[in-house]
């Protein structure tokens, strides 16, 4: 038996004609920040979970053009052909499902993703009535239940890295995902992760297999910075941030010294906690849905917003953002302060968009009853699609809102890299004074790297910022380093020195040559998968259970 795992072919959509749609980091997080503006090669994760979590073997195809799609299609026999696909690619889809009837007739084809939501709209009958199979849910539970396959057997999270880079750079970042969880309770109407999952949280891996993951990924790329945690409110079981917290400071390689991760967690979650305890537990960066201060209240509740995202920079704990525009309570009255206020909170990164009604979701569900849908179109859905009608903003207002609000970050807070700088000499200071030995000494010794690795960046981000106040917040970090640390060292002069000639020559070549926004579309990457149980979790981590674990109190060590 044999299954092939693709994304959908080539072309990849381009959104608004800037963006390509597989480098997602190029119009959110970092965006409009000049030479500090990032892109990344993004593997397509869940082909390779599944590929990794079955006992049959696979082959992965990324962005095949169809050409190269129908070689693979002829090259084998496969039993399955998966797709994974999102509402955008919904019309390429069609397509393929078409080619693989005609070139392998006898392959089964699967779909899943969150374009899946997609499949009940006008003009999606063919693949409808031409797919065998469509997941919605767990992919790894629902492939091994369709091989045959142990469906409790442990999970693993090997991925191929997010590679992120400065495009005029020679340097880049190494992150890697772990599918943690999968959906969210708390089914916010424009949720499709809440809509995709029902409104449940279906859990994926245990924090020993989370715990195996990211070690395979500190131990497999040296350069290997940070594990996102897929979990889309993680913080608010503590259980499983406990435990995972324990594996990760006793881990006797890196623990805290190295080993971090982004969590999600709701303003509500994220304030049960001390930021000790996030900080023990090895998380590094937190992501938080704002949407807008004008909505959501039963997920910030009572808490005090700008005093808690201080509290967690003050401690070393970066801030990651979403906010959207085009919500009803959002007026050309209150979205100046609700724009101020989220600037106000200055996030390392945010992730800005406009809302999207998104088929599935009970928000496309209320608006279709008020006509205010517009007429289907996959290409329309995503971060700045125009899908919906809002109340008191045009599509083309919505999207203006968004890029200017990326703009004033930067202009109050620099670029994002140097905000990270920030929150870590905050931890650095902090782990400092601590009496914490796992802080005092591991945690201080990665905000110490990070430091050192970051601060060269500091002179050309002075050079370049957009103003004097940022300007002034780039020296003054300087400064804090050198009291802190010394003089740069030899090394740190001289890359500093590196960048900013780099940057002098980017800056020219931006003089004579239009600098766009869009990369260039991927080749096709192809991976083989052997299928088998690669699982080398030690057995006794898979046989504790999560009580022993949790009675092991963290504040014992320190
Ligand atoms: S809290 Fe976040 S993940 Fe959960 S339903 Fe709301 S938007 Fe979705």
């Amino acid at each position: 038996m044999k299954v092939l795992f693709t994304t959908c072919c080539k072309p990849i959509p381009v959104l608004l004609g800037q963006f390509l749609s597989a480098d997602d980091v190029s119009y959110r997080f970092v965006a409009n920040q000049d030479l500090f503006s990032i892109t990344a090669h993004i593997p397509y994760f869940p082909l390779h979970f599944l590929a990794q979590n079955i006992n049959v073997p696979s082959v992965v195809l990324e962005w095949p053009t169809k050409e190269e799609f129908i070689a693979e299609l002829k090259s084998d026999n496969y039993d399955y052909v998966g797709i994974t696909f999102k509402c955008l690619d919904l019309y390429t889809v069609a397509e393929m499902v078409e080619l693989i009837r005609d070139v392998s007739p006898e392959s089964k084809i699967v779909l899943g993703g969150y374009g899946t939501l997609a499949l009940n709209e006008p003009g999606t009958e063919y693949i409808r009535d031409n797919v065998d199979y469509i997941c919605r849910g767990e992919g790894v539970q629902f492939m091994r239940l369709l091989l045959g396959d142990d469906i409790s057997r442990p999970k693993i999270c090997h991925l191929p890295p997010e590679v992120i880079s400065i495009p005029w750079l020679s340097v880049s970042t190494r992150v890697g995902y772990i599918l943690s969880a999968l959906g969210c309770e708390g089914k916010c109407e424009f949720c499709a992760t809440s809509a995709y999952a029902e409104g449940r949280v279906i859990e994926v891996m245990t924090p020993a297999e989370i715990y195996e993951s990211m070690r395979w990924y500190y131990d497999s790329f040296h350069d290997f910075s940070q594990a996102y945690l897929m979990d889309e409110n993680l913080l608010i079981r503590k259980d499983k941030v406990n435990e995972l917290g324990e594996l990760i400071r006793n881990d006797d390689r890196y623990g805290l010294s190295r080993m971090n991760y982004l969590a999600f967690g709701t303003v509500l979650a994220t304030g049960a906690w001390e930021p000790d305890e996030l900080l023990l537990n090895g998380v590094g960066q937190i992501w938080i849905g704002i949407e807008s201060f004008y909505s959501y209240d039963i997920k910030k509740e009572d808490i005090d917003i700008p005093d808690l995202i201080h509290t967690l920079k003050e401690h070393g704990i970066e801030i990651q953002l979403s906010w959207i525009v085009g919500d009803d309570c959002q007026t050309p009255d209150n979205i100046d302060d609700d724009v101020e206020q989220l600037v106000a909170l200055g996030p390392c990164t945010a992730q800005l968009a406009v809302l999207s009604a998104g088929p599935g979701t009970a928000l496309y569900e209320r608006l279709k009853g008020e006509g205010r849908i517009r007429p289907f179109d996959p290409k329309e859905g995503h971060l700045l699609g125009n899908n919906m009608d809002a109340l008191h903003f045009t599509h083309e207002e919505r999207l203006k809102i968004v890029f200017d609000t990326y703009r004033k970050l930067y202009e109050n807070h620099g670029p994002s890299m140097m905000r990270s700088l920030k929150i870590h000499l905050n931890g650095y200071r902090h782990c400092l004074n601590s009496k914490n030995p796992y802080l005092n000494e591991a945690k201080l010794k990665y905000f110490k790297s990070e430091i050192r690795n970051t601060i060269p960046f500091a002179k050309v981000a002075a050079e370049y910022a957009p103003n004097a106040k940022v300007r002034n917040l780039m020296l003054d970090m300087e400064k804090e380093y050198v009291e802190l640390f010394g003089p740069f060292r030899k090394t740190q002069q001289i890359a500093a020195d590196h960048i900013l000639k780099l940057a002098e020559k980017e800056m020219k070549r931006r003089e004579t040559e239009d600098y766009s926004t869009l990369t260039e579309e991927p080749p096709l990457h192809k991976y083989v998968y052997p299928g088998e149980p690669i699982v080398k979790i030690p057995t006794s981590l898979i046989a504790e259970t999560a009580s022993s674990l949790s009675s092991r109190k963290m504040e014992a060590a320190g």
